[in-house]
C-alpha cells in the first residue's frame, strides 16, 4: 500500500528499557508494538474498506464506519503524542521556559496544575486519557479529559502533553492502581517536547 496514504507505527525515540522503573520494558513494548499497532491497523483497514466501496460503488454504513474510524485515528494520534512526551527518568520535575510560565499564569503554580491534571487522569471514566491542550483564542492551557480515544475532545486545540490511562498502559506494572502510574508519569515527562509543542503554536 502507498505508505503516505495510510498510517504507520512511529518508532519510539527512547529504548524500551529507558523509561524503567516507571514503565517496564515489557509494558512499554506490549503497549507500543501491540496496542498502538492495533489502532494503526484498525484505521488503515477502514480506509481500505472506504477505498474499496468507492471503487465498487457499494454503500457503506457511514455512522458505524465513521465512529470506528474516529476511535482508531484518535488512538493512533494520541499514542504518537504520548510516546514523544515521555523521556527517561531524571528529566522530570517542574518545567521552565514558556510552558512553565504558561502553567504558572493559568493555574497559579505548577503544583496546582499537577494536582488538577492528576485528578483529571485519575477520574477518567473507564478507558481514556488526560491531556494538556492549548486554546489560542483565549491563550490558555486547558486540561482535556478524553474518554476512549475521541470523546470530550476540544476540536482543534493542540495537545501539548498527554497520559494514557487505559488499563493496558499500566496493568503489567501497577495492576489496577492507576494513581500509582499517574504519579510515576511525572518522573518521565519530556518537558522539552511539551515546550516545543507550545512554541509551535505561539
Ligand atoms: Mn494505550
Amino acid at each position: 500500500m502507498a505508505a503516505s496514504r495510510f498510517y504507520s507505527l512511529p518508532a519510539l525515540k527512547v529504548g524500551y528499557k529507558d523509561l524503567e522503573p516507571h514503565i517496564s520494558e515489557e509494558q512499554l513494548r506490549l503497549h507500543h508494538e501491540k496496542h498502538h499497532q492495533a489502532y494503526v491497523t484498525g484505521a488503515n483497514g477502514i480506509l481500505e474498506k472506504l477505498d474499496a466501496a468507492r471503487t465498487s460503488g457499494a454503500d457503506v454504513d457511514m455512522k458505524a464506519t465513521l465512529k470506528e474510524l474516529s476511535f482508531h485515528i484518535g488512538g493512533h494520534l494520541l499514542h504518537s503524542l504520548f510516546w514523544a512526551n515521555l523521556a527517561p527518568a531524571g528529566t522530570g520535575g517542574a518545567p521552565g521556559g514558556a510552558i512553565g510560565n504558561a502553567l504558572e499564569k493559568e493555574f497559579g503554580s505548577f503544583d496546582r496544575f499537577k494536582k488538577e491534571f492528576t485528578q483529571a487522569a485519575g477520574s477518567v471514566e473507564g478507558s481514556g486519557w488526560a491531556a494538556l491542550s492549548y486554546c489560542t483564542q483565549t491563550d490558555r492551557p486547558v486540561i482535556m479529559q478524553i474518554e476512549k480515544h475521541n470523546v470530550n475532545v476540544y476540536p482543534a486545540f493542540k495537545i501539548l502533553m498527554v497520559i494514557d490511562v487505559w488499563e493496558h498502559a499500566y496493568y503489567l506494572d501497577y495492576k489496577n492502581a492507576r494513581p500509582k502510574f499517574v504519579e510515576a508519569f511525572w518522573n518521565i515527562v519530556n518537558w522539552n517536547e511539551v515546550d516545543s509543542r507550545l512554541a509551535g503554536i505561539l
